[in-house]
């Protein structure tokens, strides 16, 4: 299908960084175990329990940061620079994308490479951000102009999606000629919506993902198991093609 396909389009989330150690919030255990994500990584949280809301996302910075990208996400980055995958987009707010090579990826949830002042749009980078908490009595970062808390480019639950990635998103998808879905349960709209949007134009769909999702039944491809091993040797087998 990549041999084929002029303009693939691939679509990644959590399963694809589970291999880097970063649990999947929607599996159990792990970091997320203790935690109700949707209340604690929420809006709602942010604005009204700062130190909590920081309490928790503090910690899980340095867990990112500590992780490096996988065989999977390596060989998505050679799968661009080899001209067959046009686009990148991701659920993934971990930059391991970025960190294996890839340029441009769509980050639809947002990404831990910023900071932001939510009331007066003042920004600042990941290690300042951290700086900032770190230094502060109470672990909440504050914004120098303003003194609001400061948040990271993550999106949380009950915020919108940033619009312009995900308009880049549907745009992609519109193009696209196949999809590839590596890691994602395709359960968290919009963007759970791009696959149909490749099928509707009669595009193919190949779906790399361990456990269900709501298009096993049209996929073309249906693939169960650990990303990184079996994308090293897809891309092994098209590089004898190519
Ligand atoms: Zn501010």
């Amino acid at each position: 299908m990549l041999a084929e396909a002029e303009h693939v389009v691939v679509l990644t989330g959590a399963g694809i960084s589970t291999e880097s150690g970063i649990p999947d919030f929607r599996s159990t255990g792990g970091l997320w175990g203790k935690f109700d994500p949707m209340e604690v990584a929420s809006m709602s949280t942010f604005l009204h329990e700062p130190e909590r809301f920081w309490g928790f996302h503090r910690p899980r910075i340095d867990m990112l940061a500590g992780a490096d990208p996988n065989a999977a996400h390596k060989a998505v980055a050679q799968l661009q620079r080899r001209g067959v995958v046009k686009q990148l987009i991701t659920q993934n707010i971990d930059r391991l994308h970025a960190r294996a090579g890839s340029e441009d990826a769509i980050e639809v949830h947002g990404s831990l490479d910023s900071g932001c002042c939510i009331r007066c749009g003042h920004e600042v980078d990941i290690d300042e951000l951290v700086a900032m908490a770190d230094a502060a009595d109470d672990g909440v970062p504050r914004c120098p102009p303003c003194g609001f808390q400061m948040k990271s480019g993550v999106i949380l639950f009950g915020e919108s999606l940033p619009a312009e990635a995900i308009d880049r998103a549907f745009e992609a998808a519109e193009e696209a000629d196949a999809m590839l879905v590596v890691g994602s349960s395709l359960q968290v709209a919009p963007v759970s919506r791009l696959p149909g949007t490749v099928l509707r134009r009669g595009g193919m769909l190949a779906i790399l993902t361990e456990g269900p999702t709501p298009y096993d039944d049209e996929a073309h491809v249906r693939l169960n198991g650990k990303a990184g091993k079996q994308l090293t040797e897809a891309l092994a087998e098209l590089e004898a093609l190519l």
